[in-house]
């Protein structure tokens, strides 16, 4: 089969990935229309559960990305006037540009055609064309009427940046201005590197003046005001220097239908999640699990479709919810503030709304150091014993026949 993938994000690279491990007669090519080791973005967090998937599905390269992951075993919440408070869980980060890397040499290596710098003016011809160019998709918006894509602006202002000031463990600060709240979600992902996503009400925003500074100016204005939390390191945005600045609302995207014809959508061209629950690259890497075991059902192409979306959508629907939930938990931070620390750190990670009681007691006990540091004990034998239990390299599964997995949640106690 001709297959092209016009995109090498996680979605597109990890497809090509599987779909060659499964048939390494298919003829694949991924179209990207940046250079190679250019992306968006900084480092994203992913938890246990997307590692035993990449485990059973390729463990080449769940073992790279494993290796080049950062782990980090807790969360940790400032705020302005409380003490810092604590929250249970574990995850994983790793570079944006350092994950496609990874892909991409493992697609290279399996024979896979990758293009960067190329951008096709139109669908390309394969047997099967793999949208996977992201959530402003150029192929979704050709078949706009067929896919039927429906977005939801989000009130939040929010801006993706980097610091090469590196965080202990994910942290979430919130600062309190004379324009209002503001605060960020930041994560070592390397031994230099953290991610810093800003984010604040509308009001705040405009309040801040930072609608009217360009990308230098602006970062300028969040080191200030977020001096105590860097240690005196800068913040870094890439479009310093362009002119442009990267503060954005977030999108919500859904669509009605996912394939039409032999163009099939993937990852964010389908479907976007709030970044407050880490989950895009995540879902995107399962997407391309889930069409790669349809494909290699050996029905029908369309019929195969027709499973990959079904099984994607049910799969989707409750991180979706969640998702939502939590993004508009963020809109409402400032009904949260004045809560006394323990209280509002546990409203944070209790933002979908769906804990039981014993967890708001684990919450409150774990504010000490000694519980806490037995919780983070208990946490990480579990975390060695699930890697454990991972297939070696040796076991390394073909694609074919495997069975669906029901969606699963991460480290269980992770508060993102
Ligand atoms: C602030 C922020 C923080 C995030 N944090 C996390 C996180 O912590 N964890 C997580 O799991 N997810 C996170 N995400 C989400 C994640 O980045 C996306 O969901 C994920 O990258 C989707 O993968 P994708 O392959 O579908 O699309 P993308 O990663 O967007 O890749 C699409 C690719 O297609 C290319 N392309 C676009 N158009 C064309 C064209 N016409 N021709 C050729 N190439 C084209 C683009 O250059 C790009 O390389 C975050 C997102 C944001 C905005």
């Amino acid at each position: 089969m001709r297959i092209t993938c016009v995109g090498g994000g996680p979605a597109g690279l990890y497809f090509a990935v599987l779909a060659k491990l499964a048939d390494p007669a298919h003829e694949i090519t991924v179209l990207e229309r940046n250079p190679a080791g250019v992306t968006y973005g900084w480092g994203v967090v992913f938890w246990d559960d997307l590692l035993d998937d990449l485990y059973r599905y390729d463990p080449v390269s769940a073992e790279r990305i494993s290796r080049a992951a950062c782990r980090w075993d807790s969360y940790e919440v400032r705020a302005t006037g409380k003490a810092a408070t604590h929250l249970a869980g574990y995850g994983f980060s790793l570079g944006r540009r350092e994950l496609l890397e990874i892909l991409a040499a493992r697609a290279l290596e399996l024979g896979v055609d990758v293009r960067f710098r190329d951008e096709p003016a139109e669908v390309p011809a394969a047997d099967l064309v793999v949208a996977s160019d992201g959530a402003g998709s150029r192929i979704r918006e050709r078949y706009a009427e067929h896919f039927g894509a429906e977005i939801e602006v989000g009130r939040n202002k929010y801006i993706w940046l980097g610091t090469p000031h590196v965080f202990d463990t994910f942290t979430f600060g919130f600062e309190q201005t004379a324009a209002g709240w503001i605060w960020y979600h930041a994560y070592p992902f390397d031994a230099e590197t953290s991610t810093f996503i800003v984010e604040c009400t509308p009001e705040t925003w405009s309040g801040l003046g930072l609608d009217e500074l360009d990308a230098a100016r602006g970062c300028a204005r969040l080191q200030e005001i977020f001096a105590a939390h860097l240690d005196g390191r800068p913040l870094i945005d890439h479009r310093a220097g362009t002119g442009g600045t990267g503060w954005l609302n977030y999108r919500r995207l859904t669509t009605r239908r996912w394939d039409h014809g032999n163009v099939v959508l993937m990852g964010d061209a389908a479907h976007t999640t709030h970044f407050a629950i880490g989950s895009g690259t995540k879902l995107a890497m399962q997407d391309a699990m889930a069409l790669a075991d349809a494909l290699a059902g050996g029905d029908e192409p369309a019929v195969a479709l027709e499973r990959y979306e079904h099984r994607r959508k049910t799969a989707l629907a409750p991180l979706q919810r969640a998702a939502k939930a939590s993004s508009e938990w963020f809109e409402r931070v400032p009904d949260y503030t004045h809560l006394p620390a323990k209280q509002f750190s546990y409203a944070l990670a209790n933002r979908r709304g769906e804990y039981p009681m014993w967890r708001y007691l684990l919450h409150v006990t774990t504010q000490s150091a000694g519980p806490r540091v037995a919780l983070r004990w208990a946490l990480s034998v579990r975390r060695w014993h699930r890697a454990r239990r991972r297939p070696g390299l040796a076991a390394a599964p073909a694609v074919a026949g495997r069975a669906p997995e029901p969606a699963r949640t991460g480290s269980g106690l992770a508060a993102g």
